[in-house]
């Protein structure tokens, strides 16, 4: 699968992401002591001199193409089921709608189980299985679950997923049919994260609940590896990204810091901008009072399931990293985010989950505002495909009979 045989990865130890304190990333890892994420850290200074950024395209249209910047050392663990390297396509009409000229879409629907959970999920479980790990457990909102459970199933590992009762449908039958042990619970992600803590605490399963291991923010950076090389060695402006646990918007600044210190890259890094659902935008609110933290929020509700967050861990680096660039947080009510999705698919063909739509409707506040020029190249990232919310979508078309008037084309 792997295509240059001496491809190999420069990880070199975990490092806390608020205290700085570093630990041994050949055994399993979780928090720090201080409660903190870890981050993988690896031999930028050696790669530099190993590698360079031509030399990536020829490689395998995957995220494994990134392979010395990812922490699986050996190819024998490399679990794939093909993710990585989705298209970016321009969004002329819509553009032209919201006032944008250079507006695409870096869409993550296209690739395995349909939401861009799929790239955590490879390369998490892909580290767990090398680690000798062999029962993963996680709380979800459904799509992550998912992922993990076929991801699992392809490495041969059991898969413990918790989620909400209202989590979408199609994601219950994914970890059902990848033979995961799943259960649900009548409540948020954080109740579903509370019966994870037990069973790992009791029953010695592997927690890797969002950020508590360091690996699936590894899989998440490649997104914006690949945004650097599908633009030629350069970066978009602005990205918007609608954040949930936050893991997509942190791996993409941690990939931008990576690409910095190889000297592979020496602009300014794009303007990252977190949109949230009105009904659940704990990481808005810090932002909006210029704070480092995110209060919890309270009772999440929106249809953008997998940005229903109220409380996430990734909030300081989420913060860190729209404060770093220079970007900004963006609440948007339901109701936008479902035209949104309407307008999106009518002008330019792309049926996105809502929380893809989010973004949608973010750039248009973004552009009113003028906090966005109307010639910067911004990229909105479709998270998932709407394929897996059909629910969101009505559709009553007429029944029709042999004999009935044909519709006229109206
Ligand atoms: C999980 C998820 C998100 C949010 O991702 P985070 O990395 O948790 O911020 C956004 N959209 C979809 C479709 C998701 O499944
Ligand atoms: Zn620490």
């Amino acid at each position: 699968m792997i295509a240059s045989g001496v491809a190999t990865s420069y990880l070199s130890h975990l490092q806390c992401s608020e205290c700085g304190r570093t630990f041994d990333a050949d055994r399993p890892q979780n928090l720090c002591a201080c409660g903190s994420p870890l981050l993988a850290r690896y031999d930028l200074t050696r790669l530099a001199g190993a590698l360079s950024p031509a030399a990536l395209a020829d490689r395998p249209r995957t995220l494994w193409r990134y392979r010395e910047l990812l922490p699986v050392r050996d190819d024998e663990h490399v679990t794939t089921l093909g993710e990585g390297m989705t298209p970016l396509v321009a969004l002329p009409r819509l553009g032209e709608r919201l006032d944008l000229s250079r507006l695409a879409l870096k869409d993550e629907g296209i690739g395995p189980t349909g939401t861009f959970k799929a790239r955590g999920a490879a390369v998490g479980v892909s580290r767990a299985r090398e680690l000798g790990i062999e029962r993963v457990a996680m709380p979800t909102n459904g799509n992550a679950g998912a992922a993990w459970s076929v991801y699992a199933a392809r490495a041969g590992l059991a898969a413990l997923v918790v989620m909400p009762i209202d989590a979408p449908g199609v994601t219950r039958r994914e970890c059902a049919v990848a033979g995961a042990q799943l259960s649900l619970v009548d409540g948020a992600i954080a109740d579903a994260g509370a019966i994870v803590a037990r069973a790992v605490a009791d029953r010695g399963w592997f927690d890797v609940s969002t950020l508590k291991e360091p690996y699936r923010l590894e899989g998440k950076k490649t997104m914006g590896l690949e945004l650097f090389e599908q633009l030629g060695a350069r970066m978009p402006d602005v990205i918007i990204y609608p954040a949930g646990g936050g893991v997509g918007l942190i791996g993409i600044h941690k990939a931008m810091s990576e690409l910095r210190e190889l000297g592979w890259y020496d602009g300014p890094f794009p303007r990252l901008v977190a949109v949230q659902s009105a009904g659940c935008a704990p990481v808005v609110r810090a932002y909006e009072a210029g704070e480092r933290r995110a209060a919890p929020w309270g009772d999440g509700e929106t249809i953008a399931f997998g940005i229903n967050v109220a409380k996430p861990l990734g909030a300081p680096l989420m913060l860190d990293a729209i404060y770093d660039t220079g970007g900004c947080a963006v609440a948007v009510p339901d109701p936008e985010l479902l035209d949104a999705m309407h307008e999106l698919a009518r002008l330019e063909g792309a049926f996105v989950c809502p929380e893809g739509a989010a973004t949608v409707a973010a750039a248009r506040r973004l552009r009113e505002t003028g906090w966005l020029q109307r010639d910067e190249r911004v990229v909105l990232l479709n998270t998932g495909t709407g394929l897996k919310y059909p629910e969101t979508v009505t559709a009553d078309p007429p029944v029709l009979r042999p004999g009935d008037p044909v519709p006229d084309g109206h």
